[in-house]
């Protein structure tokens, strides 16, 4: 995985850029636990199960469907996100789906299960540039921090950048 820190990038570049109108506060919030979301397949090595398992880490959470089944439970909750259906459907499911994404991105594990329950094949994009985060314990070492600061200039930093970007054409559109 990218770290637990990093996958709330995209949810909030794209608020960032569509504005708080667009997406109210509890909408960015469920955005946010949509991209994290998929990691709770972590616990399963407590339960023991296999990473290569498709109920593995980055097996079935870490597909299409996942994100879409968890958007359209967000869908069916949108008058407490406070914003129309379709907005809480596209919102969440990119939130969801940009952490299989992000995931196929690091240089290290297995890949994720994208087309999962199609297929159990793990993906990886061909060019892997973000360090993948340690497991565990190991989190909280050098390595884990050395991952965390290179996922800051490798995911925030652009993320933000282009939510910037959007924040600011919105802002000057608005002007006379
Ligand atoms: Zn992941």
């Amino acid at each position: 995985m990218a770290t637990v820190f990093s996958h709330p990038a995209v949810p909030v570049a794209l608020a960032l850029a569509l504005g708080q109108k667009t997406i109210p506060r509890p909408l960015l919030i469920a955005g946010i636990i949509s991209s994290v979301l998929p990691d709770a397949d972590c616990f399963g090595f407590i339960l023991r199960i296999k990473y290569e398992s498709q109920f593995g880490h980055r097996g079935f959470t870490h597909s299409i469907v996942f994100a879409l089944l968890v958007a359209l439970l967000w869908t069916w909750r949108n008058k407490e996100l406070l914003a129309a259906r379709k907005t809480v459907f596209f919102y969440t499911f990119i939130a969801g789906l940009s952490h299989p994404l992000l995931d196929a991105l690091t240089n290290g594990g297995l890949g994720v299960a994208l087309l999962w329950p199609f297929s159990t094949e793990r993906f990886f994009f061909p060019v892997q540039p973000i360090p993948v985060s340690p497991i565990g314990k190991r989190f909280f070492s050098e390595d884990g921090f050395s991952v965390f600061i290179s996922e800051l200039s490798l995911i925030w930093l652009p993320c933000l950048a282009l939510g910037g970007a959007g924040f600011l054409s919105r802002t000057f559109a608005k002007k006379p």
